[in-house]
């Protein structure tokens, strides 16, 4: 071994970094993530080096290197564009037996920062040893899209019910099977959905009994118009978990070839005019049936799966049958045909609205006013105004309406609510940008099939949580 991986804890220790350009910053902020007590010394400092030390994060001192620097200094950081400066630091941290790692510069260090996956309190740190930090980066490009954000939060709590494991399970083996579990199991998945307060109930629900065998579940997946490159790398992490694949026709096999290698296929394609009610009727049992079974089930779909292809319908399908599921969006073929024909949907001077149609329609659908979903961006500031607009256009006033804030990110909440009540329902729960603005029958479906984040008022469309169910 070239050299040896070493994971430090520099809370509150000095950490010296000797220049104060753009480069040192970088290490900076990685020290300072890391709760180091950063001291920079240089002769200049880069303005954002400067706002660093108004703001009190590190101490700069703006002068030419002086060795005296190093006295409080457990580790020393030497970023400077001046060899013979990095290198005198290099020979003072030397004399003195402290680490020192010079940015780009193997001969000169003796340790070398590698490049890091965080998922804290998980990291994983590549090196090669400098000779190739190119290879290094890249390959932690891939390791970070092998782990999921997930992971760090899986962690802490491990580390949170740690003791209460222990005792639970005082065998190893037993311990083992269990952290198995938690890697596997609904606890990761509640993680993965925003739901800290319910992953910490099921591990400790789960510590109160034997270990329950791993879970089925379906993820409903969206693999994109065609091209591989526009799968997303939550689908694609999903078709690496894969036990079974239910896939349609429209999903290419370049991306069947990206799937977990003994994932078992199964081609659910309709036949173009065949029987499509026994044939959905075949999906949803499959679903159900492998998913019971304890497998993971992703159901890959053209697109988008909740646009046109009857993902709906296999969402209210699994929910009355209390099978877990997670949905991830795919690019669906209008957003994929404009990109890829050069045509803009919305343009400033030539489209303020785009409509996702289906030419497949009921010969009275015109003439209902209802089955229409619109969704608004930018219109957060506009609420009450817009609201009032679509009164008066004679749209319904108990029309269900969801307001989305920070969509699919950390911190995801969805307002269920009707037309009137909207705006006074976005005062009351302080929604911001960015938000959209959902209006139509659909929305009531999200107080029964919302999965991930938070749902606030769900009880104007629904008596109960939905997770309660799956935690009887
Ligand atoms: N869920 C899919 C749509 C399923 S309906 C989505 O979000 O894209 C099937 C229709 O989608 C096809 O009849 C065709 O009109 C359209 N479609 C799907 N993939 C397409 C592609 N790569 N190019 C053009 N149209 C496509």
């Amino acid at each position: 071994m070239q050299h040896f991986p070493l994971f430090t804890d520099l809370h509150d220790r000095t950490v010296l970094v000797v220049g104060a350009g753009v480069v040192a910053d970088r290490k900076i902020g990685l020290l300072l993530s890391a709760g180091a007590r950063v001291v920079v010394g240089a002769h200049a400092a880069h303005p954002q080096v400067q706002a660093r030390a108004r703001a009190g994060q590190i101490i700069l001192k703006l002068a030419l290197f002086d060795p005296a620097w190093l006295d409080e200094a457990w580790l020393v950081i030497a970023a400077t564009s001046d060899r013979a400066l990095n290198q005198r630091v290099a020979q003072a941290a030397q004399a003195r037996r402290l680490f020192c790692n010079v940015v780009d510069d193997a001969e000169l260090s003796s340790a070398q920062v590698p490049a890091i996956v965080d998922r804290a309190p998980l990291t994983v740190a590549i090196s090669s040893g400098g000779s190739a930090p190119v290879i290094a980066r890249r390959l932690r490009e891939r390791i970070e899209t092998l782990m999921e954000p997930a992971l760090g939060p899986l962690a802490a709590l491990a580390r949170r019910k740690r003791l209460a494991i222990r005792q639970a399970r005082p065998q190893l083996h037993a311990r083992r099977a269990f952290y198995d579990w938690l890697m596997d199991g609904p606890v990761l998945d509640a993680l993965r959905r925003q739901r800290p307060d319910e992953a910490a109930a099921r591990l400790d629900a789960a510590l109160a009994h034997e270990t329950p065998a791993p879970a089925g579940k379906v993820l409903l997946v969206g693999a994109g118009p065609g091209d591989p490159g526009l799968l997303t790398l939550r689908g694609l992490r999903a078709l690496n978990e894969a036990d079974v694949i239910l896939a349609d026709r429209l999903v290419s096999p370049e991306i069947l070839a990206l799937a977990r290698r003994d994932a078992q296929i199964i081609d659910v394609g309709k036949a173009i005019g065949g029987p499509h009610d026994s044939t959905q009727a075949r999906i949803h049992a499959l679903m159900v049936s492998h998913a019971r079974q304890g497998r993971c089930v992703v159901r890959l779909k053209g697109g988008d799966p909740l646009v046109f292809g009857r993902g709906g319908e296999e969402l209210q399908h699994l929910k009355r049958h209390g099978v877990p599921y997670e949905v991830v969006p795919g690019i669906t073929a209008a957003l994929a045909c404009g990109a890829y024909a050069g045509i803009p949907l919305t343009h400033r001077d030539h489209a303020q609205s785009l409509t996702l149609a289906t030419a497949h329609r009921r010969a009275d659908a015109d003439a209902a006013p209802t089955g229409q979903t619109r969704v608004y961006y930018m219109g957060i500031g506009r609420l009450p105004g817009l609201c009032r607009q679509l009164l008066d256009d004679g749209v319904a006033a108990d029309t269900p309406c969801a307001l989305i804030e920070n969509g699919s990110r950390p911190n995801q909440r969805t307002v269920l609510a009707t037309l009137t009540t909207l705006p006074s329902a976005a005062v009351r729960h302080q929604v911001s940008s960015p938000a959209l603005i959902l209006v139509g029958e659909v929305a009531a479906l999200g107080a029964d099939l919302a999965w991930f984040g938070q749902t606030l008022d769900a009880q104007a469309f629904s008596p109960e949580p939905a997770y309660l169910h799956a935690l009887a």
